[in-house]
């Protein structure tokens, strides 16, 4: 099957009892045994649940890979990721990683003696002189948030293979339809299916995938054991929203470069960090990897903070509003918002300045995104 008619299709089977083309829901904390020892596969919908399968089936077969396991937010898939290791075991990660990941592996996982190292991941040299001998893992994003620094996957996937490490990529701004981290030689890919998967901004999920069984089994022990997993409800409506991926990504993507390069021309505007452009310091890496660039842009403003915060007021179209790759265009500002209570040096020392806003660029018509930001702009002094 081509990618677009796996979108739609993969996995999903009409429904043996009534022919429905749509899964049903089943809503069910248990299911009934015909004998003792005897079940139809179900028993509990902790560890199991057919509206899960039939979703990680459908998103296994989208991103190439063997298995899925799905759980309730992105965050809960990159903590059982980090279940499978020890107490002084090593990671390395990529240092513009999302806030929420961070602040799991330091004020969480730092205390049950896991230790991190944050490098820039876009260079490959960093993150080997990073490696320890108790490293298990490089943990990368790509493209980062909210700085979209480029990673090459398959550098790293060739430096962690070399010293007997594991590749792990959140390629959650990139999805299946632009990158496929695991063809470049990833062991696991996590999304958190919140954003561009599901796509319409209706709920918190996350995914593992990995070609690895031995790696499927210890995802499925922690969905077991922890039970933070993805509902038979939310399931359904991220198969729901996965069936238009590759359109939406298409058009996320044409209307991304779009404003990019029309933000890129704007006087106001200091600079755009957009992998698609030429101008981004690792576009040469993004073209080699990714088949198109997504909707997610930052751009710095002339006149810092109240500069951001006369545009984010101003914008009517676009919603200021936290989160991304939902079909609506969504904007925020770090230094007043999702970074507001980092303090102002760390903050800039981590690249985020006070003029630095977030774009999501949804589907909606370009010309009307980029109205939006006009008259938003002509408001900034
Ligand atoms: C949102 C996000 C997460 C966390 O996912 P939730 O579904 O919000 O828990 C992790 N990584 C990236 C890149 C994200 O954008």
């Amino acid at each position: 099957m081509h990618f677009d008619t796996k979108v739609v299709r993969a996995g999903i089977t009409p429904d043996p009892t009534t022919g429905a083309i749509v899964p049903p829901i089943y809503q069910s904390a248990t299911f009934v045994l015909e004998e003792v020892g005897k079940d139809k596969g179900f028993d509990y919908t902790r560890s199991s649940n057919p509206t899960r399968f039939t979703l990680e089936r459908n998103l296994a077969a989208i991103e190439g890979a063997a298995h899925c396991a799905t759980f309730a937010s992105g965050m809960s898939a990159v903590d059982a990721v980090m279940r499978t290791f020890s107490a002084g075991d090593h990671i390395v990660s990529s240092d513009d990683v999302y806030g929420g990941v961070s602040r799991l592996f330091d004020q969480y996982l730092s205390r049950f003696g896991m230790e991190f190292t944050y490098v820039d991941s876009s260079f490959p040299e960093k993150v080997e002189a990073a490696i320890r001998p108790n490293t298990k893992m490089i943990w990368i994003e790509t493209p980062t948030n909210p700085l979209l620094k480029v990673s090459d996957v398959k550098a790293l996937a060739d430096l962690a293979h070399s010293r007997g490490l594991l590749l792990g990529v959140d390629s959650t701004f990139a999805t299946p339809a632009l990158l496929r981290p695991l063809e470049l030689g990833a062991d696991i890919v996590m999304h958190s299916t919140t954003k561009y998967l599901s796509g319409h901004n209706q709920i918190i999920g996350g995914a593992l995938m990995t070609d690895s069984d031995e790696l499927q089994e210890k995802f499925r022990h922690v969905q077991k054991s922890i039970g933070a997993v993805a509902s038979p409800n939310d399931s359904w409506l991220i198969l729901l929203g996965l069936k238009t991926l590759s359109l939406r990504m298409e058009r996320h993507s044409s209307n991304g470069l779009a404003v990019a390069k029309w933000l890129e021309a704007h006087p106001k505007v200091a600079r755009v960090t957009y992998p698609g452009l030429e101008s981004h310091p690792m576009h040469h890496v993004a073209k080699k990897q990714m088949s198109a660039y997504s909707g997610m842009i930052s751009f710095e403003l002339n006149g810092g903070i109240p500069a951001g915060v006369t545009l984010l007021n101003a914008v009517k179209l676009c919603a200021l509003a936290e989160s991304l790759g939902a079909v609506e265009t969504m904007i925020t500002h770090p230094a007043t918002m999702t970074h507001v209570e980092v303090p102002r040096e760390q903050r800039i020392a981590r690249g985020l300045t006070d003029g630095l806003c977030r774009l999501s660029v949804g589907i909606e018509h370009v010309s009307d995104i980029i109205a939006d930001l006009e008259q938003a702009l002509d408001q900034v002094q």
